[in-house]
């Protein structure tokens, strides 16, 4: 079943409104086993109206309409909608008497505005507003041909959450077929989305009943797999996600860092603990962003011990025994000091795994030998220390982001 939504209000063509409405509804409409395959923004003007309204019937099943079931001028959905199905509005008297009720109540003259909010679309079901005076409308028509169903709901977040969950979620569950929805999220660090798609492509598309998104997170570094299915019963479901998902491990493989959505700071901790193994780190480059997103995740001080932000060159002596000569010789920036600020704050702490970061941020500081996002990495065990340079590209959160990513992931690759 294919769904669309549309969103009305002028002000949500400005930079300062969005459209949030449709999030909650596509939720929604995917537990029902709905797809939305398109989402329409439409500013306060009737044509425009109708013609979104019309293409939407034209091109899916169930349309949902929400906003402009206001008392004021530019409030038009009502009779837009109306002309786009080709049937007139009546003003509804019951409904009109339970307005003026409702203002007498408030000891308020209702404005003559606000009479408009009980016009009603021809062979319309009226669907109640418990927080709010825009009743919404439930149509259950005939267009082009096919059964449609189109839902008229009002714009106030508070009000279309209400209306949906309260009056047209029953009536979409009695009418749909029932639907149970398995989903999954697979994570892979350190991979350009072009990369896993051109290998995951040729097994996802094979599943068509499993909707696959492939999403770059906002965070640089991550790329997510979202595996969704809807089928009659809840084991056929999980079982269609599970195989996919297989499927998908099997050709990652460990680029794979999760498949039950942790983060890679949950799952870099896992195998810390797991081998009964501690981590301390010694940061330049990030200031301190891997020990916070250490530290961010619960129970975090069973293997991580702490460590140090060293951006001076004494305070990489002093607090993880770099020998001056080093950082002399090779720059702040190198692989040496990299790999002596991971031994230095390992041995300094009696950690299992020392790191060490130190790069070029950005966006001063670069230069042609080592320019900006320049990193290197190390991590040492006490037996042997492997180093990564990397050269990141972007702002200096995205580089600083990816190092700590990095990071992560090499405790993660060490220990697995
Ligand atoms: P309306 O029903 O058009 O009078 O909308 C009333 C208010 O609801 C607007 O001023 C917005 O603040 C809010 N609103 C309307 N549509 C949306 C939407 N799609 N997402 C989030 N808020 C909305
Ligand atoms: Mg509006």
């Amino acid at each position: 079943m294919l769904s669309e939504i549309i969103a009305v209000g002028s002000e949500l063509l400005t930079p300062y409104r969005q459209d949030t409405n449709s999030l909650f509804l596509t939720e929604q409409l995917n537990n029902l086993g709905v797809r939305v395959i398109f989402k329409t923004i439409v500013g306060d003007r009737r044509p425009h109206l109708v013609q979104a309204a019309r293409q939407a019937l034209e091109r899916t099943d169930i349309v949902i309409v929400m906003g402009g079931l206001g008392p004021t001028e530019d409030d038009l959905t009502r009779e837009s909608v109306a002309s786009a199905i080709g049937v007139s509005i009546k003003r509804d008297t019951e409904l009109l008497t339970t307005l003026y009720k409702r203002f007498a109540e408030r000891r308020i003259t209702m404005p003559e505005n606000n009479a408009k909010q009980s016009d009603v679309i021809e062979g319309a079901e009226i669907l109640l507003n418990a927080q709010g005076t825009a009743p919404g409308q439930w149509l259950d028509i005939v267009f082009g041909g096919h059964r449609k169903l189109l839902m008229l709901l009002p714009g106030p977040p508070a009000e279309m959450k209400a209306m949906f969950t309260n009056e047209c979620l029953p009536r979409l569950r009695s009418i749909l077929p029932e639907r149970h929805i398995a989903y999954r999220v697979l994570k892979m660090a350190l991979l350009p989305e072009s990369q896993v798609d051109a290998r995951l492509a040729p097994i996802y598309t094979r599943y068509k009943d499993v909707e696959t998104t492939i999403l770059a997170v906002t965070h640089p570094g991550e790329i997510q797999l979202h595996l969704l299915c809807a089928k009659p019963t809840q084991a056929v479901a999980q079982a269609r996600v599970n195989e996919l998902a297989s499927k998908i491990e099997e050709e990652m493989d460990e680029l794979i860092y999760s498949a039950q959505n942790e983060t890679l700071e949950q799952i870099a901790l896992y195998y810390l603990e797991m081998r009964g193994a501690t981590l301390a780190v010694a940061e330049s480059c990030t200031g301190g962003l891997l020990s916070q997103r250490l530290t961010s995740v619960s129970g975090s001080s069973r293997s991580f011990l702490g460590g140090a932000i060293v951006y001076s060159n004494a305070l990489k002596t002093d607090f993880a025994d770099v020998p001056e000569e080093l950082i002399e010789e090779h720059g702040a920036v190198s692989a040496a000091v990299a790999e002596a600020l991971a031994n230095g704050i390992r041995r300094r702490t009696q950690a299992t795994f020392g790191i060490g970061i130190t790069g070029i941020a950005g966006p001063t500081g670069g230069s042609e030998e080592k320019p900006v996002g320049l990193v290197y990495i190390a991590l040492s065990d006490g037996q042997r220390t492997d180093v990564v340079e990397r050269r990141f590209t972007g702002d200096r959160e995205r580089v600083r982001w990816w190092a700590t990513q990095l990071a992560l992931d090499m405790i993660r690759r060490k220990l697995m």
